[in-house]
């Protein structure tokens, strides 16, 4: 069968790149391994992970965030199996989503695993062993990431005791004590989600800050919300080993600065130190196409790998590794692809923990504006004085906007806080039309909303707040 379009892989990037070449009149293909389509983010990741967060924050909510309110519950009693299950269906309606667009858009879906036989021809290997071959204009490498492990440390990863993000969505009891190796969104989120279930939960980071790469206010301000609520923090400490230890599990690190080891006992240890691109059995090393030094597939500024008519996107390329990210590089590819002229911004793209508060972040931090030698403006407003957020109790939190001294076009946005994730959206659009901090400030905002901190932070950084 020939295709216009072969995508191996149907993650967000795979799954958005395919649709949306069917729509501009390509005929595609997309090849998956998994047994159902949507990759890490539908299957075992963005997903499944947030419908745990929010159940988990239900729970806690009714047994600590009511009584305030006047609202009187008895304490509620944890079904853990029915909170699985209700993961589980989330999970089965979205994967079942993208079947439903791959048949809407006369896409093709294979199961099995993908490998670029040579340029133009992607053979498939079906779980029976048969294999297929799809002729193929253009092939795109969508395939993704996989658990990275702790650098230089043998972990054995049994997804019970000694977990991934994979195992940690699954658990079936929540643990006594978890240990969580990596304080980045991941095991953040996910630390969250059994913290607020019972676990005690310890976060071990060879940083000396948590979500490496955030702007360094929020981290800290964020630290210390986390810390309110229980999770306990080793910070610039490096893991030297990982063991299973009886029913449970014992963590060793030791200050990178040099010092004494220290040994954590766990029930459970999450093993969040990130992720790497996946590229195994692809064949990539036999048609001649070049990784990076870290192992990513290198592409150019459009895309394509060193060999024509191969593409890359998502994950498995560089860039934040997101979900919205790879979603917008399938769009941009699937334009060029169609003739048309696709592009991603790649100073727009925004990234958000999903705790409770959220944190939301788009555009520059103050750190990396002082390491360019931009000069900028700072304007801050925090949601203590914001009429809802009090209403709702949901004073914890600040938004904080960073312009250009000169100009006051707006470089950044930042915002801990309810609902931030929802809030960062109109900074993002702010940004991509080049919008400075006086027209943000100068957008009527319907009150009372947490939005309104936005326009007030927007309003700090060109003038003054009203509310402060
Ligand atoms: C626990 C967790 C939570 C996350 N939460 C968020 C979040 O809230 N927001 C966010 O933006 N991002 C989140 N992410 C990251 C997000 O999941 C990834 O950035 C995103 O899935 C990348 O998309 P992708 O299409 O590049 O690859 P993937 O989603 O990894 O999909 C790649 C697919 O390719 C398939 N594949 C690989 N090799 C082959 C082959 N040879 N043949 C056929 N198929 C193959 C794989 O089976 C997989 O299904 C989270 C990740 C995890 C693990």
């Amino acid at each position: 069968m020939a295709y216009d379009v072969v995508v191996i892989g149907s993650g967000p990037g795979g799954y958005v790149c395919a649709v949306k070449a069917a729509q501009l009149g390509l005929k595609v293909a997309v090849v998956e391994k998994r047994a159902t389509y949507g990759g890490t983010c539908l299957n075992v990741g963005c997903i499944p992970s947030k419908a745990l967060l929010h159940a988990s924050e239900m729970f806690h909510q009714a047994a600590h965030g009511m009584e305030a309110l006047g609202v009187e519950v008895a304490a509620p009693k944890l079904n853990l199996e029915k909170m699985m299950a209700h993961k589980e269906a989330t999970i089965k309606s979205n994967v079942e989503g993208v079947a439903f667009l791959f048949k809407k858009n006369k896409i093709d879906g294979f199961i099995g695993t993908g490998k670029i036989a040579a340029a133009g021809k992607v053979s498939i290997t079906g779980d029976d062993g048969k294999v297929q071959e799809l002729e193929a204009k253009n092939i795109v490498i969508a395939t993704g990431s996989d658990v990275a492990g702790i650098p230089g440390v043998k972990v054995d990863i049994d997804e019970k005791i000694i977990v991934s993000s994979t195992g940690g969505i699954s658990l079936d009891k929540v643990p006594g004590k978890m240990v969580v190796v990596g304080g980045g969104v991941i095991g953040l989120e996910l630390g969250s989600v059994w913290q607020r279930l019972g676990a005690k939960v310890t976060v071990v980071e060879y940083l000396d800050n948590i979500l490496g790469g955030m702007d360094g206010e929020v981290s800290k301000q964020f630290q210390r919300m986390l810390a309110k609520q229980g999770m306990e923090f080793h910070l610039g400490a490096k893991v030297t080993a990982v063991a299973k230890a009886g029913s449970g599990a014992k963590v060793t690190f030791e200050p990178v600065k040099g010092g004494d080891a220290t040994v954590l006992d766990a029930d459970v240890v999450l093993i969040a130190t990130g992720r790497k691109p996946y590229t195994e059995g692809l064949g990539l090393e036999a048609v001649g196409v070049a990784l990076d030094n870290r192992g990513r597939v290198e592409i150019d500024g459009h895309f394509k790998t060193n060999v024509a008519g191969i593409y890359a996107i998502g994950d498995v390329v560089k860039g934040p590794m997101l979900a919205h990210k790879a979603e917008d590089e399938g769009v941009a590819l699937a334009e060029i692809l169609a003739g048309q002229h696709g592009h991603v911004n790649y100073d727009v793209i925004p990234g958000v923990v999903y705790t409770q508060p959220e944190v939301a972040s788009v555009g520059k931090t103050e750190e990396e504006l002082k390491a360019a030698g931009i000069s900028y403006k700072v304007g801050k407003f925090p949601f203590t004085a914001n009429g809802r957020a009090r209403a709702m109790l949901a004073t914890d939190g600040f938004v904080k906007i960073l312009a250009d001294k000169d100009t006051d076009r707006v470089l950044g946005g930042h915002i801990v806080g309810l609902g931030a994730g929802e809030m960062i959206h109109e900074i993002a659009v702010l940004m991509e039309f080049g919008g400075s901090s006086e027209d943000l400030g100068r957008t009527c905002h319907a009150h009372p909303t947490m939005s309104e901190a936005v326009k007030e932070a927007a309003l700090a950084t060109f003038f003054k707040p009203i509310h402060m």
